[in-house]
């Protein structure tokens, strides 16, 4: 069996990593084609050294410079570049088959659609780039004839629950209810929220991410972010799209059939089980997560998200139903908010208050093109960046 060639974009990240973690156990099947970051050298130089890809894109100009010495000095052969073009061509070029998305945000976007567009087996983390990209999205997928497969765990397990056949989903399936563990700040009093510190917001209880991720996760904006995920993956409409808050992040999410039946997928919280999934589907590999031990689990319990604690939550169904456009505001406005409260520019409850008072200001027109969604997407950064320094836009 030939090898199959991977490009990772984001490969510096915690689901980079977590990739690298899985193809490292299936060298026969797997060889990587490219690696792409922003600007961290020195885990790059670690991992170019650990896997050898064939080309490195910095998306940092000074890193890739610096990457190039640091490579070049110790007599290794990756080609190393940096700019937008490059990071899409590492995405479509034809000497790669499957393509990891797992740049966070909607800088994500661009070579997420060249590699849905060149038809690659598409390896979707980066959420973002569905969000913003929406149904010009989807239909880049179509038109390429390329492989989406969800790296969600949440998204991964609503697929792994679902029938095989997509044209039967709309039909055969009452709703999804995607879980959710309610983040750090599942029990704190909401009127204390206003002095939560970024270390606090970041420390997740049961999963260890990214940063941007991890301030998303206590809001619950990520979960928001992941209705939205999940209407266009699976075409269901907002309303038969559900949230439950199960603290212990066991079960990754259910499918709930019309004879009432719930399909569920469960085991340990580890990226690796859908990175592998991803990897190998239709069928299984090793993943070297831990298996669920049901002899130590003692309970599984489930609650209802409270729009006091969580407001940012119900922003996903009021921008599904808004016209298309809506949810690359409230991803650009959400972007910018994280940014500025991790810079300690903002306090945590004022990154709701961002993100609503952009989607009041700016009702973006339809976009059209993936050039209508990047002006939107910019357009919605600039009014949440005005909205920061207290100025209309
Ligand atoms: P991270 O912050 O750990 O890593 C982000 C990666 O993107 C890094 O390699 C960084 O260098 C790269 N990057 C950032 N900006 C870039 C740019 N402009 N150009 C090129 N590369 C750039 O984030 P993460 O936790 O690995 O999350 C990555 C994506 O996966 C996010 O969209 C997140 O929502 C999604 N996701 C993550 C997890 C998780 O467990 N970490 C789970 C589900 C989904
Ligand atoms: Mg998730």
């Amino acid at each position: 069996m030939s090898k199959q060639a991977v490009t990772i974009l984001g490969s510096t990240g915690s689901i980079g990593k977590s990739t690298l973690d899985v193809l490292a156990r299936h060298p026969e099947r797997f060889e990587l084609f490219a690696l792409a970051a922003h600007s961290n050298v020195d885990e790059m130089v670690r991992q170019v050294e650990q896997f050898s890809p064939r080309r490195v894109v910095m998306s940092d100009v000074a890193a890739a410079s610096r990457l190039a010495k640091i490579l070049k000095e110790k007599g290794g052969s990756a080609l190393v570049e940096s700019g937008q073009s490059a990071m899409e061509n590492i995405a479509s070029d034809a000497q790669t088959e499957i393509v990891m998305a797992a740049i966070v945000g909607a800088a994500g976007l661009a070579p997420s659609l060249a590699a849905a567009k060149s038809g690659k087996r598409l390896l979707l983390a980066n959420k973002e780039a569905l969000v913003v990209g929406g149904s010009l999205f989807m239909a880049a997928v179509k038109a390429g004839g390329a492989t989406l497969l969800p790296i969600d765990s949440e998204h991964s397990a609503v697929f792994q629950s679902l029938p095989e056949d997509p044209t039967t989903w709309l039909q055969r399936v009452e709703k999804i209810i995607l879980t959710a563990s309610g983040g750090p700040f599942r029990t704190r009093d909401p009127s204390t929220l206003a002095s939560v510190t970024p270390e606090q917001a970041v420390a997740h209880p049961n999963w260890s991410m990214g940063r941007k991720i991890s301030v998303d996760s206590a809001t619950m904006m990520n979960k928001a972010l992941e209705v939205i995920e999940a209407h266009y993956l699976f075409g269901l409409p907002p309303e038969r799209i559900e949230v439950v808050i199960h603290p212990q992040s066991i079960i990754h999410s259910m499918v709930q059939y019309h004879d009432r039946s719930v399909v569920a997928q469960l085991g340990t919280p580890d990226m690796r089980v859908p990175i592998a999934y991803g990897l190998s589907w239709p069928k299984r590999m090793a993943s070297g997560a831990q298996a669920l031990d049901f002899s130590t689990l003692t309970a599984m319990s489930f609650e209802k998200p409270d729009p006091a604690r969580f407001p940012g939550l119900f922003l996903a169904w009021d921008a599904l139903r808004a016209p298309e456009g809506t949810c690359a505001v409230l991803n650009a406005a959400n972007e910018i908010a994280v940014a500025a409260f991790l810079d300690r520019q903002i306090r945590f409850d004022q990154i709701h208050q961002v993100n609503t008072e952009t989607l009041a200001r700016y009702a973006p027109s339809k976009p059209q093109t993936v050039a209508d969604l990047l002006a939107i997407d910019a357009q919605a950064r600039q009014c949440a960046a005005g909205i920061l320094k207290g100025l209309s836009c």
